[in-house]
């Protein structure tokens, strides 16, 4: 008789790994545990994440505060990272010897620097764990069976490789990432779940403008940019000029806020831009610079300290100030036009550009047919979800792979609950 996993984990990446290990340190010794991995590699985004130092999670330990950083699944992760928040994956971190390091915007990183550490953590503690990993073995299909444990050994679901090979397994665990590759979406769906339409989310504005062309590499640390016409559709943050347009946390935000609703508009709307961010000052500002240098040319130096000198000039030709102008001679209507670029200046954006450190699929099994306890499908018992395949995301920090390991540690102790099979 061939052998009956107790748990079958489809995907190894970082919610496959992490629901192996939690069940597998639930289970014991005992346990017999695969993880089959479609690709050559283990692990291949975490290798390639936060541009190959992988950003392990943010370091923000209350669970409300944090749930806020994802714009589809906030509320349904509230209680999830109470149960494993980001304190919880530091401490299993550095308690098997990864010391993690927090930089000032609160992302973390192995103070290594390097990915290839929690890689080989990972891999390490699978193979300690006893846990089987086989590469280059894709599912392409699974099926439950119908009649109660006892008639099927306890097993309830057959597992089809791209291969033809056939495993049964008493749990599944199907972490198979973003909805992108849509090879994970059918096995959900060919289970009975509905998923959410894949988009894309976290990535940066295209934008051809005088304004900024030949900007790249000036940021200012506090904008706030609105959606034209959605002013509900906002973000504030650092804002990075590229060759291309716009990035930075402030567009990522957006990006990730927006990501149903951008891709409607099919990535071509107007952006409205606030380069001071929510200060107000501006006409303040500009009304002390004409009272204590009225001879000084306006174009000459920036008058505020966030507004790089570069960037300065480009608003104001915009705006019409004479390169000879000085602050006494600029005229009430040319200074209102300045305020406006600084305030409130209108960006057409023409498609997207993905952020290469980041990027995260919007979409993905839909959250109502989960038990967010356990991950365990409410719709095929036996059946977990973890991961980027669930309709989560979160912005650019690290929160996406917080999410893997949150939703990883319920899948994984559930299943370690649940009585071995003989
Ligand atoms: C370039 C880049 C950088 C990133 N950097 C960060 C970062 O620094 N911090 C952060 O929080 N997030 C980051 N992210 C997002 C993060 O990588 C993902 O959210 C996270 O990897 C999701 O983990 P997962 O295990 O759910 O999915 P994945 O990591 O995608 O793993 C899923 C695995 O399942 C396998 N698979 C798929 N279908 C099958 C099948 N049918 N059979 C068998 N195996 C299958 C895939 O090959 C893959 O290995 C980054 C993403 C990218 C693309």
């Amino acid at each position: 008789m061939h052998k009956t996993w107790d748990l079958i984990v489809i995907g190894g990446g970082a919610a496959g790994f992490f629901g192996a290990l939690t069940a597998a340190s639930e289970l014991g010794n005992d346990a017999r545990i695969l993880i089959l991995e479609k690709s050559p590699h283990f692990l291949g985004k975490v290798k390639i994440s936060g541009g190959g130092r992988c950003n392990v999670t943010h370091a923000c330990f209350d669970s409300r505060q944090m749930s806020l950083s994802y714009p589809r699944g906030e509320r349904a992760l509230l209680g999830p990272l109470h149960r494993w928040g980001a304190q919880d994956t530091v401490d299993w971190f550095e308690s098997r010897g990864v010391q993690l390091k927090t930089e000032s915007d609160g992302r973390m990183f192995p103070t290594t620097d390097d990915s290839q550490t929690i890689i080989d953590c990972l891999l390490n503690e699978a193979g300690k764990a006893g846990v089987e990993m086989k590469l280059s073995q894709g599912v392409k299909k699974i099926l439950r069976n119908d009649g109660n444990d006892s008639t099927n050994n306890g097993t309830r679901f057959e597992v089809t490789t791209d291969e033809g090979k056939t495993l049964s397994s008493h749990s599944i665990l199907l972490a198979t990432g973003g909805t992108r590759n849509v090879s994970g979406e059918k096995l959900a769906q060919d289970l009975g779940h509905s998923t959410e339409a894949a988009v894309p989310s976290l990535f940066t504005f295209k934008i051809t403008d005088e304004r900024i062309e030949g900007l790249q590499g000036l940021s200012v640390p506090s904008a706030k940019l609105i959606v034209q016409g959605t002013p509900k559709l906002n973000s504030s943050g650092p804002l990075l000029i590229t060759h291309w347009g716009l990035s930075g946390p402030a567009a990522l935000r957006l990006s990730a806020w927006g990501a149903r609703k951008l891709a409607g508009l099919d990535y071509h709307f107007t952006l409205r831009v606030n380069w001071l961010g929510d200060s107000q000052a501006a006409r303040e500002q500009l009304d002390k610079a004409r009272q204590e240098g009225g001879k000084r040319r306006v174009s000459g130096a920036s008058v505020f300290e966030n507004i790089p000198k570069r960037l300065w000039q480009r608003l104001c030709h915009s705006a019409g100030v004479q390169p000879d102008c000085t602050w006494s001679q600029l005229p009430k209507t040319t200074e209102q036009k300045l305020i406006t670029e600084l305030q409130d200046g209108y960006f057409k954006v023409v498609g997207k550009s993905m952020n290469k450190d980041e990027f995260v699929t919007c979409g993905g099994v839909r959250l109502k047919e989960v038990n967010l306890q356990t991950m365990e499908s409410r719709l095929c018992p036996g059946l977990h979800f973890a991961g980027e395949l669930l309709d989560i995301d979160g912005i650019t920090g690290g929160f996406n792979f917080q999410n893997a390991w949150t939703t990883a540690y319920l899948a994984g102790h559930a299943i370690g609950q649940a009585p071995l099979v003989s």
